[in-house]
């Protein structure tokens, strides 16, 4: 009868629900276990000069080598850290990593080249980002020209007082700022202005669209705005040649992306920095 069906229903939704509740609360003390035990670890890739293929940077990305099911990619954890407030000390832990491998490649007399730390909308709403930031530094006497921080462009960045705040302090201690994944989210012209940050790194799904004219189209406006107001364009997810030549006819400035190379473990990466230039010239 439907008076079962419904009755039915509702225990099946409960059971349901408390499945992905019970599920949501194993991530959560497995993720936390994770960053207590030191399972999370640091790949990097590479930002190279559109023009003369340059290393300018790593980017550190956040890996969870969990003990059965393998390596974890972040899509499958951030959000749970963002949604139960993990963000905070993972985000410590990220920071920390990274500093402490800037100063082990300095111990190894590897040139060093700046890395870039993401660094997501909550966790910039968190407050303590530039404390953090600044504490490791100092413990690893890293000067703030070897720190970026990318901050994903999202509505709750621009409209926070907190997160105005943190930007301004990241920006008093001279480190250079990128907008990530730009155009996927909310953020006006006149925001941009006065964030005033260094570059914007265009997402991928434009580049993605540089085969078609209105893509082109879309990501030269994208060039002349941001070269506009002084910033840098960085487009991400480059995978070919073709794309690659677009973007130098365009005059984006640097290019990230498998067409250069994957993010790779630490030990690549330093092998990486001292190749110096990832791919010749093809101007003087
Ligand atoms: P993101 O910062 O935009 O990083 C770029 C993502 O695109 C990376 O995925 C990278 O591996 C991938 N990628 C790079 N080049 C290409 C390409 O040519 N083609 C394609 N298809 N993909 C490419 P990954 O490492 O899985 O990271 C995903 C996202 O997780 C990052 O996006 C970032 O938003 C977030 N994330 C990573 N590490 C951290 C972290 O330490 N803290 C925070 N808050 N977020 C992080
Ligand atoms: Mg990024
Ligand atoms: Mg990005
Ligand atoms: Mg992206």
């Amino acid at each position: 009868s439907a008076k079962e069906a419904g009755k039915g229903g509702y225990r099946f939704f409960d059971a349901h629900l408390s499945d992905q509740l019970v599920r949501r609360l194993n991530w959560q003390k497995e993720l936390k276990h994770a960053i207590e035990h030191e399972e999370l670890l640091l790949h990097y890739q590479p930002r190279v000069d559109a023009v003369t293929g340059e290393i300018t940077s790593l980017e550190a990305l956040v890996r969870w080598k969990h003990p059965e099911h393998g390596m974890v990619p972040p899509d499958a954890f951030i959000s749970v850290a963002e949604e139960t407030g993990l963000i905070v000390p993972l985000g410590e832990q990220v920071i920390h990593q990274a500093c402490r491998q800037l100063a082990q490649w300095r111990r190894d007399g590897i040139p060093l080249v700046p890395v870039a730390v993401n660094v997501s909308a909550r966790q910039i709403n968190g407050g303590s980002v530039s404390s953090t930031v600044h504490y490791c530094m100092k413990a690893y006497a890293i000067e703030p020209a070897l720190l970026e921080i990318e901050i994903t462009e999202s509505e709750t960045v621009a409209g926070s007082k907190i997160a105005a705040e943190e930007i301004a302090a990241l920006q008093r201690m001279e480190l250079s700022l990128y907008v990530d994944d730009f155009g996927t989210g909310y953020s006006s012209l006149s925001q941009l202005q006065h964030l005033d940050m260094q570059g914007l790194k265009v997402d991928r799904a434009f580049t993605s669209q540089l085969a078609k004219p209105s893509g082109v189209e879309l990501f030269r406006a994208i060039v002349s705005m941001a070269h506009a107001i002084d910033m840098l364009v960085v487009a991400e997810g480059v995978e070919t040649v073709e794309q690659l030549h677009t973007l130098q006819a365009l005059g984006c400035n640097e290019i990230q992306g498998y067409f250069i190379s994957k993010p790779v473990p630490p030990d690549n990466a330093a092998a990486l920095i001292q190749r110096k230039k990832l791919f010749p010239a093809i101007r003087p």
